[in-house]
């Protein structure tokens, strides 16, 4: 039996929000031929369709039905920003009157969404604005894939919007159940079909769901790691207090990487307080023996963060102990920081 999700109108259910199997089950229930599910779930999302009129091959009665006993979240977008290096970023209104963010990032032959997962996010990093808004809710399966669908339906070329990252408002893995339910639909070929190689999941450290996202979804992982001792981590991300790096680094090297992929480590660099040669040292013995990408980024300011970002010299000279040590580190640029869509600049914030 397939729950009933809309809280406006109990007795629909939400289409965008069911998987595959969920899906035929519904139609089976309403007693439509199976092919109706597949031909519904081509028109939401490889069509990008937003009504069941638009369903031009379901016959009247069908849509009909589909009127009457489901229906389709949609976002509302307030407002797109665009910055200096043609970066967008999204500002979504959700039904009951939140607020989240999605940002899309052009790269050199491609595009890249970074998606939310959640309103605002309980887990309180030093360095970030949406911690500042505090947690509001988790984001449904169907608003997740909603912010795809938005972006894409916005761009001249949808197909060249090929990789996805969980890097958004919230903390992905606190919001697991629904974020898996949002990748089986993104990655399923009955689905968005984007390759699962190009979809990331970002996480803080919540240490008992990254072996688990690993065998449930085959996606790719990024840690955002910050500091590699105890104290400075627990300065910068409570998280790890309850989960301290080795528990962090122990569940990272568990995690079921496909042969030539590695886990990206993001490491935001803060003046005086992670940039120093002792840091990047730290991070060598650290991740020591993991198939391990580092990404450095300079603090991203923001109103009331009282951290400085380090230097371009001292940035340089941070990664080149990490090269002189055989990792792979790449200094990233931020984008879309006038418009405080880079890492973590996203408030949700209308105004
Ligand atoms: S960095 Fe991510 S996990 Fe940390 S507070 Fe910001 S949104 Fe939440």
């Amino acid at each position: 039996m397939i729950q009933k999700k809309s809280k406006n109108s109990p007795a629909k259910t939400d289409l965008k929000g069911l998987s595959a199997i969920e899906t035929a089950e519904w139609v089976k229930e309403h007693s439509m031929d199976l092919y109706r599910g597949r031909q519904i779930r081509e028109w939401l999302f490889k069509k990008d369709m937003a009504t069941f009129d638009e369903m031009t091959n379901l016959s009247q009665p069908v849509r009909m039905l589909l009127k009457n006993k489901a229906n389709l979240t949609h976002l509302t977008i307030v407002k797109v920003e665009t910055s200096e290096d043609t970066t967008q970023k999204f500002l979504f209104r959700l039904k009951d009157g939140l607020f989240i963010e999605s940002v899309l990032i052009p790269e050199k032959d491609h595009f890249t969404i970074c998606v939310s997962s959640q309103a605002g996010c309980p887990m309180a990093c030093r360095f970030c604005l949406t911690a500042k808004q505090g947690f509001k809710r988790n984001l449904t399966p169907a608003e997740i894939v909603d912010q795809i669908i938005k972006v894409r339906q916005s761009m001249d070329n949808p197909a060249k919007l090929t990789n996805i990252v969980f890097m958004g408002m919230g903390e992905p893995l606190l919001n697991y159940h629904n974020i898996v339910r949002a990748i089986e639909n993104i990655i399923g070929n009955d689905g968005m079909n984007f390759s699962r190689r190009k979809v990331t999941v970002s996480t803080c450290g919540l240490v008992p769901f990254i072996l688990k996202l690993g065998q449930d979804t085959h996606v790719k992982l990024a840690v955002s790691l910050n500091a590699a001792d105890d104290k400075t981590r627990n300065f910068l991300m409570p998280v790890n207090k309850k989960y301290p790096l080795k528990s962090l680094i122990s569940s990272c090297r568990n995690f079921p990487l496909p042969n030539r992929e590695m886990i990206t480590f993001e490491y935001i660099l803060i003046k005086g307080i992670n940039d120093r040669k002792k840091d990047a040292m730290n991070i060598v013995r650290l991740l020591s023996g993991l198939k391990a990408k580092i990404n450095l980024i300079a603090l991203n300011p923001g109103p009331g963060l009282d951290m400085a970002p380090s230097s371009q010299k001292e940035i340089l000279a941070f990664r080149e102990i990490l090269i002189k040590n055989h990792y792979t580190a790449i200094i990233r640029k931020s984008k879309g920081q006038d418009i405080s869509a880079a890492c973590g600049q996203l408030s949700g914030k209308e105004e």
